[in-house]
């Protein structure tokens, strides 16, 4: 089971992200979190993304795509990847990679949170932790980049058929995995979710 979290920075994507990956037995893969990792150990990969992420750029997919597919290839039972394809060319290699392996990619959950809510979220997120380059114009741009990036990638799984389950992450986290279970036809219940889902959303 391969499934694919989106989610806009502010939307609850953490939380949402963990009840999913409970509610099929996924795991988790995050390229962002990957990156810092290689980063952290210093390898040669990390070396090369650090400018790229340092920039605030998007890291080449010479250099990411080999290591998504390294842990897809480890993680057999199945994975939540989050932040991760962020493009229509990234949507395309990962649909080879898994094509080579005889699988596919089983459903996409897009987390919708209105725009002026998020910039407040980010603001006062901003505000407590003292950081003064999360500008409103800062955050802006950072959704339009978010949005213009990642709308073609769902409308990608739309047309190949995925389950796309585009949810309102507006309530209480309960009331939005809720939404979520609803969307991808999930039974009530953890570990429940064997079944390929099934509806867009
Ligand atoms: P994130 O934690 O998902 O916000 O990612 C942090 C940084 O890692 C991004 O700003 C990019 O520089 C890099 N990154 C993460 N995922 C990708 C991706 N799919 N493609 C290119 N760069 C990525």
């Amino acid at each position: 089971m391969i499934g694919v979290i989106f989610g806009p920075p502010g939307s609850g994507k953490g939380t949402q992200a963990a009840a999913i990956d409970e509610a099929f037995d996924l795991d988790h893969l995050s390229t962002g979190e990957i990156l810092r990792g290689e980063m952290a150990r210093a390898t040669a990969l990390g070396k090369q993304a650090k400018q790229f992420m340092a920039a605030g750029q998007l890291v080449p997919d010479r250099l990411l795509v080999p290591i998504v597919q390294r842990r897809l290839r480890r993680h057999r039972k199945g994975v939540l990847l989050d932040g991760f394809p962020r493009t229509l060319e990234q949507a395309r290699a990962l649909d080879a990679l898994l094509a080579k392996d005889g699988r596919r990619v089983d459903f996409v959950v897009a987390l919708e949170v209105p725009e002026e809510v998020l910039v407040e979220r980010l603001l006062h997120r901003a505000a407590v932790e003292g950081r003064a380059d999360d500008t409103r114009e800062a955050i802006g741009e950072r959704m339009l980049e978010y949005h213009s990036l990642t709308a073609p990638v769902l409308e990608h799984y739309r047309q190949a058929g995925v389950a796309v389950a585009a949810v309102d992450a507006m309530g209480t986290p309960e009331a939005v995995a809720e939404r979520i279970r609803k969307a991808l036809n999930l039974p009530r219940g953890r570990a429940s979710g064997r079944g390929r889902p099934a509806a867009a959303g």
